[in-house]
């Protein structure tokens, strides 16, 4: 597979923590963004599924992605990283 870029390695470690939105991830402070989370599904080393949350506050509906980890992208690891 292709080398990870220094983001998408990060998103993979915000991911292995339970951020799994990219607003979670941008909440505790890694900017996140689209490519890096493209990188790891294309690898396979998590899934995306659209899910559609609602606002606590004011029911507001917005459709986001939620990553999930795959088996491959629990114990991946590359190397000199
Ligand atoms: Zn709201």
């Amino acid at each position: 597979m292709a080398k990870l870029s220094k983001g998408s390695i990060r998103a993979l470690e915000m991911l292995r923590e339970g951020h799994d939105f990219a607003f979670k991830m941008k909440d505790n402070g890694f900017n996140v963004n689209g490519s890096h989370l493209g990188a790891l599904v294309r690898n396979e080393l998590a899934t995306a599924t659209d899910v559609q949350l609602v606002c606590e506050c004011c029911g507001a509906k917005r459709k986001v992605k939620r990553y999930a980890l795959t088996e491959k992208g629990k114990t991946f690891s590359q190397d000199g990283e």
